[in-house]
């Protein structure tokens, strides 16, 4: 697959509790497959309850998997942020240090709290420098 934000890259696989994570080495964004994030935060969560759309105009990105621009969402009082999404299910895709974002604001969720460790410890985001 290559990678909707560089559009010349290769994602590259990364593990994470036998799931299979796709990731940019050039620009460290990470694509997720539909089902992953819910693998990831666990049972209860449903991306329907937590993503809005979004109105930003942000530049658009093409789906990996099915070359469809993505739609833009993002989550309620959170708006600075914004996630594309697949509009076939496909999936989600995070640029940089946008993952660990959403996962921060979903502390409800019981796989948040070691997702977050593995993510801070894989990659070294520097959030408070992003903050900006
Ligand atoms: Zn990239
Ligand atoms: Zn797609």
């Amino acid at each position: 697959m290559l990678c909707p934000n560089c559009r010349k890259e290769i994602l590259l696989i990364m593990e994470y509790n036998n799931i299979e994570l796709d990731f940019c080495p050039a620009c460290l964004g990470i694509w997720l497959d539909a089902e992953e994030l819910q693998w990831i935060l666990g049972a209860d969560f449903d991306e329907k309850n937590i993503f809005t759309k979004s109105s930003v105009d942000e530049t658009k990105k093409k789906c990996p998997r099915c070359r469809t621009y993505m739609h833009k969402v993002s989550i309620p009082q959170k708006e600075q942020v914004i996630y594309d999404v697949c509009p076939n299910n496909h999936g989600f895709w995070f640029d940089r240090g946008e993952l660990e974002r959403l996962v921060r604001d979903l502390p409800e969720f019981p796989g948040t709290h070691s997702f977050l460790q593995w993510l801070t410890d894989v990659f070294t985001y520097r959030p408070q420098e992003e903050e900006k």
